[in-house]
């Protein structure tokens, strides 16, 4: 039996949010000011538009950063800090620089708010799965059972004052892929304000961070893709100003087999990728690195659980897409959402 694999990572569908300037879903319209640059960074397509200041220099040394930050974090290529940390997983503490600390100590914090359902060993299923690799697969239950006991965020252990961090056992890994994207749009928006930048916006594919206002003091319009649309349609549009926005989907990476969809976000409880009923999170708060983490966390526990959550921290909200075409918003963002994926068939529930 020939089984057909396919592996959709590509530029085109991790553009899942995108500024609308005006109408339409380009990240066009009025930006006659506008210093615009595309690159290719952290695996996916980094946009910046950036307005006045130092602009180009500021671009430059943003795409700098995320580079350097992904060599530090990944676990896609060797090298770094995180792969030091991971080699050394049940022998010895790790002496680590300030930043990993920062993220890794973000990534348990996380780990723990979610329950587990973000986890930051999550490292050997995400392997095993090779999703965003050149081989992706769909492992064996065993496999998947005996790599299961090797999740456990509480094995990581972080010492901020000595500035070290270890894992417990043998064979851990901890994987940074669902954070460090978030913070990268952080330090983006450091650099910006460092080169007296007061206006601008970057998009690491689906990660999404708006410095103040657009130029004409109207708020940033960020369109939350429609997880079923190839073409890059949207099913609502938020306004915001000085805010991260932040989209986890199934739709961004994944792999098919024998016309099964196989997406990036793997379920530390099963092992296999999530199945929540909730098919895109987009989490809008003030940090990215915190938005980043929630989105992947609460695409994990599903509507409920993942509204209750959102619901119970301050500063932060979402809105939540099912695999049954509904849409539902926190609050907060209810006053600044308007929907319009009824063409789609989408329906945006207003009152639970
Ligand atoms: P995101 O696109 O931000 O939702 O993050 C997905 C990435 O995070 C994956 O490509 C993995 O590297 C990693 N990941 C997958 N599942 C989890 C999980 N349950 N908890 C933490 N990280 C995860
Ligand atoms: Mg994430």
């Amino acid at each position: 039996m020939t089984k057909k694999v396919t592996l959709r990572s590509g530029l085109l569908l991790l553009v899942c949010i995108i500024a609308v300037a005006g109408a339409g879903c380009r990240a066009g319209g009025s930006n006659t000011n506008a210093y615009e640059t595309h690159d290719f960074a952290m695996g996916t397509s980094i946009t910046q538009r950036i307005y006045g200041g130092n602009a180009q220099q500021a671009a430059r040394e943003v795409i700098d950063e995320i580079k350097r930050i992904e060599d530090e974090m990944t676990i896609n290529k060797p090298g770094g800090e995180i792969n030091k940390l991971n080699n050394s997983a049940g022998k010895a503490e790790i002496e680590l620089s300030e930043e990993t600390i920062y993220v890794l100590e973000k990534a348990k914090h996380f780990s723990s708010l979610s329950g587990g359902a973000f986890d930051v060993t999550i490292g050997p299923l995400v392997k095993a799965w090779d999703i965003l690799g050149d081989n992706p697969r769909v492992p064996g239950d065993e496999e998947l059972e005996s790599l299961l006991r090797l999740v456990d965020y509480r094995d990581i252990d972080i010492n901020r004052e000595a500035g070290t961090a270890s894992l417990k056992r043998p064979g851990q890994i901890a994987d940074l892929g669902g954070i460090a994207k978030g913070y990268a749009g952080d330090r983006t928006v450091e650099i910006y304000k460092k080169h007296g930048i007061k206006s601008a916006f970057v998009n690491l594919g689906g990660n999404v961070v708006a410095l103040g206002r657009k130029p004409d003091g109207s708020l940033w319009k960020i369109g939350i893709q429609d997880p079923r649309s190839s073409t890059g349609d949207y099913v609502c549009v938020i306004e915001i100003e000085d805010k991260a926005v932040v989209t986890s989907g199934d739709y961004q990476r994944f792999f098919e087999k024998d016309g099964k969809r196989y997406h990036h976000i793997i379920d530390p409880k099963t092992g296999y990728p999530a199945n929540s009923g909730l098919i895109s999170t987009t989490i809008v708060s003030d940090l990215s690195i915190d938005a980043d983490a929630l989105s992947t966390a609460t695409f994990v526990m599903g509507l409920e659980k993942g509204l209750e959550l959102i619901e119970s921290l301050e500063g932060v909200d979402a809105v939540f897409i099912t695999d049954d075409k509904k849409v539902y918003a926190t609050e907060n963002i209810k006053k600044v959402l308007t929907f319009s994926g009824e063409n789609r068939g989408y329906e945006y529930v207003e009152e639970r």
